[in-house]
């Protein structure tokens, strides 16, 4: 059994900038990362991010991650386990690992779970047939393998992933036939919208898929209007050509492990839904276990990062660790997340935490 200060599980911006916080203070920090790769989402999002300095606004996703590798890289403190999935956090704080076809078993003082978020499906005929993707299988095709999806994309989703992908594959030569959205409006930030637009790309809002269709992959779909009441308008269908439906319609918290190990959860929409119960500092009602990142609510890689960091912080001071900065770095990582989250995209993520906060009261 490998003993271990502090466990992060997820190697994405949160998880990273959790194990680099915890070294800093001089605590010895284990990452494990399923991928063979460390990084997350960030190793294919080949656009410029948003945001504020602090967070690397202006620098693309996959350079950000590279910084954050490096900095937990050039660290003695921490050590890496890659093509490692966290399988299991039991009663007695045993976390089981799968690693190269081998079960292995770590005891952590402190656990960080940062294993993100996966992607949502949506129910309509067909939607098992090959040429059906989500967005994230997309972006990885393209940009982490250099394999473009097929000839011509259906894009259902207009939030920022939606349009992002769909900027991307313009990039790599894919025609996009449309962006459907079945919204009244655009959800995603209006600088993506208008890119998208100019590029001669129709943004169809109120529309949805009903049907995919072809005889052994997608060789088309059929879109339809939607009225106020969310009803498709008779005689408003029209058939697209294509060889690839792309979903990128949101994503949900990857709290399984919060789930197993006994965490208290809630569900609340405007986090993405399941969440667990967690206090300031990002401990969750199961003592020792922190959580950071997309699987705490999904947000941004700038959100994920500021949380990473605190809840590395919050970890080592438990043990004792950085008594005379800890206090100090919490604050101010509080005080950064609450300007991301002023904002009005940062709006739904306040509103989810109130009342998050609001069930734990009622529990306590
Ligand atoms: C198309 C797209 C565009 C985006 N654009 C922006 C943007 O412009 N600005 C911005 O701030 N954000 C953006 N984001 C969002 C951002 O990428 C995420 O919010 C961020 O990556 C979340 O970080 P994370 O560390 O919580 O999760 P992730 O990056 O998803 O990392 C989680 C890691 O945990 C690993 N993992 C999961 N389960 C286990 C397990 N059981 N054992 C071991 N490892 C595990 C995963 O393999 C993964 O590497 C975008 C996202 C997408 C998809």
């Amino acid at each position: 059994m490998k003993e271990v200060e502090i466990l992060v599980i997820g190697g994405g911006p949160a998880g990273l900038s959790a194990a680099a916080a915890v070294a800093n203070l001089g605590c010895d920090v284990l990452i494990l990362e399923r991928d063979g790769k460390l990084g997350g989402q960030l190793i294919k999002q080949t656009h410029k991010f948003f945001g504020s300095k602090k967070q690397y606004a202006g620098d693309r996703g996959y350079q950000i991650g590279d910084l954050l590798i490096e900095q937990c890289s050039t660290n003695s403190k921490v050590e890496v386990w890659s093509g490692a999935t966290a399988l299991g956090i039991y009663e007695d704080g045993v976390v089981t690992v799968e690693k190269d076809e081998k079960h292995l078993k770590i005891k952590p003082q402190k656990i960080i779970i940062a294993t993100g978020a996966s992607e949502k499906m949506i129910a309509f005929p067909n939607n098992d047939m090959p040429g059906i993707y989500g967005a994230g299988a997309v972006q990885t095709l393209m940009n982490v393998h250099g394999i473009v999806p097929g000839q011509r994309v259906l894009m259902i989703g207009a939030g920022n992933i939606g349009l992002i992908v769909s900027y991307q594959l313009l990039q790599a030569g894919v025609e996009v036939a449309a962006i459907i959205e079945a919204a009244p409006t655009i959800g995603g930030y209006l600088v993506h919208a208008s890119k998208i637009r100019r590029a001669g790309v129709p943004i169809l809002t109120s529309h949805t898929i009903q049907e995919a269709y072809g005889k052994e992959s997608v060789e088309g779909a059929r879109i339809c209007k939607l009225d106020e009441n969310w009803q498709a308008i008779p005689g408003s269908e029209q058939e697209l050509n294509v060889d690839v439906i792309c979903l990128a319609v949101g994503l949900s918290p990857l709290t399984e492990l919060c789930f197993q190990a006994d965490c208290q959860m809630n569900y609340i929409p405007e986090l993405s839904g399941h969440v667990p119960l967690r206090n300031d500092y990002l401990e969750t009602t199961r003592p020792g276990l922190y959580v950071a990142g997309d699987v705490s609510g999904v947000e941004e890689a700038s959100s994920a990062m500021v949380e990473g960091r605190l809840a590395g912080v919050s970890a080592a001071y438990s043990l004792g660790y950085g008594q005379d900065v800890a206090p100090q770095l919490q604050t101010e990582a509080l005080a950064e997340l609450s300007e991301l989250r002023s904002g009005p995209a940062g709006q739904k993520t306040v509103q989810g935490l109130k009342k998050l906060m609001e069930k734990g009261e009622a529990v306590c």
